[in-house]
């Protein structure tokens, strides 16, 4: 199992703010931002870039729910932004594929 399937099955403690049959949602143990929340399909794809046409409707349904998400956190006013790190360039760490919802600062541009 991915950690993050252990977090889905509880057998791994996080603090959950979303949660639906499909996908969900919990704060990141080492926060990059004031606000900085992991949206998580509990289906596992390695990473977006094994993502399949399949996986549409589910990547879709993560996406939208992010506002629902930045709402519940107070920062769908201020701003925030949704990251996907996709191989060792880009610094991806969990072979399950994550969304990160960062915000609470202002973020610079271009990322480091
Ligand atoms: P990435 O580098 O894009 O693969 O992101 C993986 C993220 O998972 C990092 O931001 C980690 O801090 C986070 N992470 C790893 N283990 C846990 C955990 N047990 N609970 C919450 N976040 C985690």
């Amino acid at each position: 199992m991915t950690i993050f399937e252990k977090i889905a099955a509880r057998e791994i403690p996080a603090k959950i703010v979303h949660e639906t049959d499909e996908f969900f949602a919990f704060h990141d143990v080492n926060p990059q931002a004031p606000t900085h929340v992991l949206i998580v399909p509990k289906r596992v794809i390695p990473r977006i870039a094994e993502a399949s046409a399949a996986d549409s409707e589910l990547l879709g349904r993560m996406l939208v729910a992010s506002r629902e998400i930045a709402q519940k956190l107070g920062v769908a006013e201020s701003g925030y932004r949704l990251v996907i790190n996709n191989g060792p360039d880009a610094g991806e760490s969990v072979p399950h594929l994550h969304m990160h919802l960062l915000g609470g600062r202002h973020l610079a541009w271009p990322p480091g």
